[in-house]
């Protein structure tokens, strides 16, 4: 009995790429005689090719299933998808870029079949092809968020593991809307293998992250796995209340002592856009997490697969 191994591909305009990630891919399952692939393409609303070529791959290979969504979801929302049609005993998440190269699979999956562990994750031990701030600001934001959240979420930690199914299961278990998916493998836990490699740069076309794009991707880490904003705004109003209370205490008896020889216009002023800016930044804070509250309570799909070649695909998850 052989193995079967669903490899997860979340593609967003990757017509350049999608071949040559197909090709690699097929190399690596001729390397290891044990197992079976089972190729789940995900077009996450492309502008281009991709869907065409998908099609293609699908007629000239029976192991390749593609979901098309109706627009463009995201890439948390296209793993999602993946994870809900895996049907192998293992399952794994590939950039279709060949960021994350085939040809750890093999050492993955011997490192699984010793049983010591439930899943291997790649790890970036460079950052080489980086620009150098956003290497910075990324190690800063990991340190960081493992101060102040209870999920362990590994700087370098890229989406490419290869997992049991169990661990499928309790991913798909965690059915929040707004995903992070470090901080989602982080807080499910099960016994993770950290397998170091050299970063790769993509084989053809362009990432679609800028910089905004991954501050927001960043918050959105902090405020789905971390309550300690909250906290930091509440101490900061506990400590604004007792340092005005003093201050009040003290024009109260200078009042009374001395009269008031002085009009003091600016420190007034000072005070007052100092406390009102504490007021929106904590009020800011808060309203970040109520709206993370509201997109959860309309429960709202994950992703809608318009056009698949599975017959028993899940067309809204
Ligand atoms: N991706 C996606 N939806 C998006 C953006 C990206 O499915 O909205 C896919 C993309 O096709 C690629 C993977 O996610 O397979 C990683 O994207 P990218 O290479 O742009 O990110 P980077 O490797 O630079 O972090
Ligand atoms: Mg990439």
């Amino acid at each position: 009995m052989s193995d079967l191994i669903s490899i997860i591909v979340p593609c967003y305009n990757e017509e350049e790429s999608l071949r040559l990630f197909h090709e690699a891919v097929k190399k690596t399952e001729a390397s290891m005689p044990e197992c079976r692939f089972e190729i789940l393409l995900i077009n996450d609303g492309s502008k281009d090719r991709t869907l065409e070529i998908m099609r293609e791959l699908a007629q000239e290979d029976e192991s390749v299933s593609y979901f098309s969504f109706s627009r463009n979801f995201g890439k948390e929302a296209a793993m999602y998808a993946g994870f809900c049609h895996v049907r192998g005993d293992y399952a794994a998440v590939m950039d279709a870029d060949l960021q994350d190269p085939p040809d750890l699979l093999p050492e993955m999956y011997r490192i699984l079949q010793s049983g010591e562990y439930d899943s291997v994750a790649a790890r970036r031990v460079s950052r080489a092809g980086e620009p150098p701030v956003r290497s910075w600001f990324a190690r800063r934001f990991y340190s960081l968020i493992n101060r102040i959240s209870d999920a362990d979420i590994v700087d370098g930690a890229r989406d490419f593991r290869l997992m049991k199914r169990e661990m499928v299961e309790a991913i798909l278990a965690m059915g929040e809307s707004n995903r992070f998916s470090n901080g989602i493998f982080g807080w499910i836990g099960f016994r993770t293998y950290w397998m170091p490699y050299e970063n790769v740069e993509r084989v053809a076309g362009q990432s679609k992250w800028n910089f905004w794009g991954l501050c927001s991707y960043a918050l959105d880490g902090i405020v789905n796995f971390s309550q300690v904003p909250l906290d930091i705004a509440s101490w900061f109003g506990i400590l604004m209340t007792i340092v005005s209370f003093l201050a009040i205490l003290f024009i109260v008896v200078r009042k009374i002592l001395f009269g008031d020889p002085v009009a003091g216009w600016a420190s007034t002023a000072c005070i007052i856009t100092f406390i009102g800016g504490i007021q929106l930044l904590c009020l800011g804070i808060i309203g970040k997490y109520l709206a993370t509250v509201y997109s959860e309570v309309k429960k709202r799909p994950h992703y809608i697969i318009g056009e698949s070649n599975r017959k028993d695909v899940k067309r809204i998850g």
